[in-house]
């Protein structure tokens, strides 16, 4: 007899991808903006994404009137690929005593019940918070990992979830974390 699955697979097993590369390039339905609470754009990626959409995204993000830690927003991509940017704002890190790992997990719940709302089937993640906020990577990388893959259990409609590492460093991190939470390497 063929050999049955002795294991049922995650639903999040081929749903993740993890590749290195300018998030701003990505074609896909929506891109996540690890931005600040004015939502009045910044550096880092927040910088990129303003650069690459154009000025009417900044227009739009005037009327939101901010964005709480842990929240998320949606707007119009513009002039980028995506259709959709999905803006959420990371906790800064102060020592890991500040509620900012939840605060973390809640950007990533936030920004993919947005996604879900919209029928956005495709979205790609920076690593929110590792740059100018300092969160440790590792850590921010399991979080975001975790609650992804989370979410792909309950969730049917998204199809692909794409981080999006600026570093090697970062790549192998997410390779890392894919492997012991989701236990296979989805690496393209
Ligand atoms: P935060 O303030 O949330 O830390 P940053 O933009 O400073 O946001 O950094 C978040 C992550 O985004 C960092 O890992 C940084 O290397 C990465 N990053 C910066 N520019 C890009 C880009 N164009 N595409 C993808 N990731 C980027």
């Amino acid at each position: 007899m063929e050999n049955s699955q002795s294991q049922t697979p995650s639903p999040a097993l081929n749903r993740i991808a993890v590749i290195e590369g300018d998030i701003t390039r990505q074609r896909v339905d929506a891109i996540v903006n690890a931005a600040n609470s004015s939502l009045l754009g910044g550096g880092g990626v927040d910088g990129a994404i303003h650069r690459a959409a154009g000025p009417q995204l900044l227009e739009e993000c005037r009327q939101l009137k901010g964005c709480r830690t842990g929240e998320a927003k949606i707007t119009q991509g513009y002039k980028l690929p995506a259709k959709w940017v999905i803006h959420t704002v990371g906790p800064v890190w102060q020592g890991g005593f500040r509620n900012e790992d939840e605060l973390l997990a809640q950007c990533y719940r936030n920004s993919l019940a947005l996604a879900e709302l919209h029928g956005i089937q495709t979205i790609a993640f920076p690593a929110i918070s590792t740059g100018a906020f300092m969160f440790p990577i590792q850590r921010a990388t399991a979080i975001a990992v975790t609650e992804v893959k989370q979410f792909l259990e309950k969730n049917t409609s998204l199809e692909k979830v794409i981080f999006v590492c600026f570093s090697s460093e970062l790549l192998n991190c997410y390779l890392q974390a894919v492997r012991e939470i989701i236990g296979a390497n989805s690496g393209e």
